[in-house]
């Protein structure tokens, strides 16, 4: 990785945001073309592996294993400029930098992933990592979940998800069977409730049906419809709201465990340019991943307003299609490549099981493997705590292909026997 020369403040390729997507793009686009002049901005010195923070929190994987320095992930000769992206300015092809500076561009690729609103509960960020309140959602904080589940010793374990889209939709619901199976093992009676501001478990109904079987097998219960808006860590007690008739209703709930989702957004030096649509995420084409407006800017995983899961798997599958694309945009061609919408949810049922959500556009069962999905499988458990942590940092990161075997497959509506 090379370090920024003083007044480089021109490049061909730009990328915010050198997490899964934009580290990923950078790779890629260095081996499809050596000489091509690529700068990524990130002000973080570290990459993390997210997907695995969950099996932190279920005691399965070490938090240090999902950290590396930023420096040994990106290609040795793409530019890090080490800072933050304040605003962007697209008919100027450039845009402002935290310490003032201005960096242009001749093709803008957006990957700046989530904005997690730690701030929109009130209380929660001095609950947190004490008290009983934590979240998978923060690498510090991942492992104090494991802290909190070794530690309990009975009573009602919360764990909430918000409205709004979030990164790996599945991932608050992860959290309660990790931690239901550990205290199962324990024989300890807990009251276990999943407090998601949603209509339903999942986005998925096919998907959905089956994880409704894996709570009842824990003797959990979904509370549908309620946000939580305030959290006391000292007393122990969360606030939830919920409408009923049209009126918003207030509850308080007392816990000896709480598992926070934080609610989620579009970074808001995106939501604050006119790169933005109306809710905020940068404005795609969700076929080609080009903006809609502007020609010269693609855009990438978590930060976009692609209606698919927010996932890396997703990121895995856009990759191919924006880098072709992109490559087609430097020869002033068209794009032609067109992303199906593909993501994955590897919903850990247990420390041994994984029911692997497959899905496209529009819901559609799209799974690599002729077996029944909502199935929970060890092989797929080995495929999230081995095979994929692999993949991740030695294919994806590396830029490396590997072929999709992902088609759509029918299945009979009735369940198949589910055993988290
Ligand atoms: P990120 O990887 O989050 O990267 C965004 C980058 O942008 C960061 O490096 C950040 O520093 C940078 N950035 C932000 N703002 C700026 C700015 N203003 N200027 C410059 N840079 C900026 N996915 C799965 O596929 N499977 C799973 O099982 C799974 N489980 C998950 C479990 C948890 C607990 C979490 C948190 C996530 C999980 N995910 C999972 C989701 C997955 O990690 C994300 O979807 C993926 O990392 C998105 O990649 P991204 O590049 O869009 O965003």
């Amino acid at each position: 990785m090379a370090t920024l020369p003083d007044v480089t403040r021109q490049h061909t390729v730009l990328i915010i945001g050198a997490g899964t997507a934009g580290a990923a793009v950078a790779s890629r686009l260095r081996r499809a073309r050596p000489d091509l002049d690529i700068a990524i901005v990130d002000p973080s010195p570290f990459h993390y592996y997210q997907p695995a923070w969950t099996l932190v929190g279920g005691g399965q994987y070490s938090h240090e294993k999902t950290e590396r320095r930023m420096a040994s992930i990106l290609p040795a000769d793409v530019v890090h400029i080490q800072d933050r992206v304040a605003a962007l300015m697209p008919d100027r092809n450039s845009l402002v930098l935290e310490d003032g500076g201005h960096l242009n561009y001749e093709f803008l690729v957006v990957a700046a992933g989530i904005q997690l609103n730690w701030n929109a509960i009130e209380g929660l960020p001095d609950a947190l990592g004490k008290h009983g309140v934590s979240s998978n959602y923060r690498y510090d904080l991942a492992p104090y979940t494991w802290e909190c589940v070794q530690n309990f010793t009975g009573g009602v374990a919360l764990f909430t998800q918000p409205s709004g889209q979030i990164k790996c939709a599945g991932a608050p619901q992860k959290a309660l069977y990790l931690t239901a199976d550990a205290l199962r093992k324990r024989t300890i009676r807990t009251d276990l409730r999943f407090y998601t501001a949603g209509a339903a478990m999942f986005g998925v109904p096919f998907y959905s049906k089956a994880l409704e079987a894996v709570m009842a097998a824990y003797g959990a219960q979904a509370c549908l419809g309620r946000e939580l808006v305030a959290v006391d860590g000292p007393k122990k007690i969360a606030v939830f709201e919920t409408l009923v008739d049209g009126l918003k209703h207030s509850e308080e709930i007392s816990f000896d465990f709480l598992h926070v989702v934080p609610p989620q957004s579009a970074p808001d030096f995106i939501r604050d340019s006119t790169l933005a649509d109306k809710a905020g995420w940068l404005d795609v084409d969700k076929f080609t991943l080009r903006h809609v407006r502007h020609a010269n800017v693609f855009g990438i995983g978590d930060c976009t307003s692609t209606p698919n899961s927010k996932t890396a798997a997703a990121v895995k599958s856009q990759l191919p299609i924006l880098v072709g694309n992109l490559l087609e945009a430097l020869a002033g061609q068209a794009p032609n490549a067109r992303y199906d919408g593909y993501a994955a949810c590897p919903l850990t049922t247990s420390a041994g099981r994984v029911l692997l959500a497959e899905f496209s556009y529009s819901g559609v069962i799209t799974p690599s493997l002729p077996l029944d999905p909502r199935v929970p499988r060890r092989l797929y458990w080995w495929l999230k705590k081995s095979f994929l942590p692999f993949f991740y940092w030695n294919i994806l990161l590396k830029g490396r292909k590997l072929a999709s075997f992902h088609r759509k497959r029918a299945f009979p509506d009735a369940l198949p026997g589910i055993q988290p």
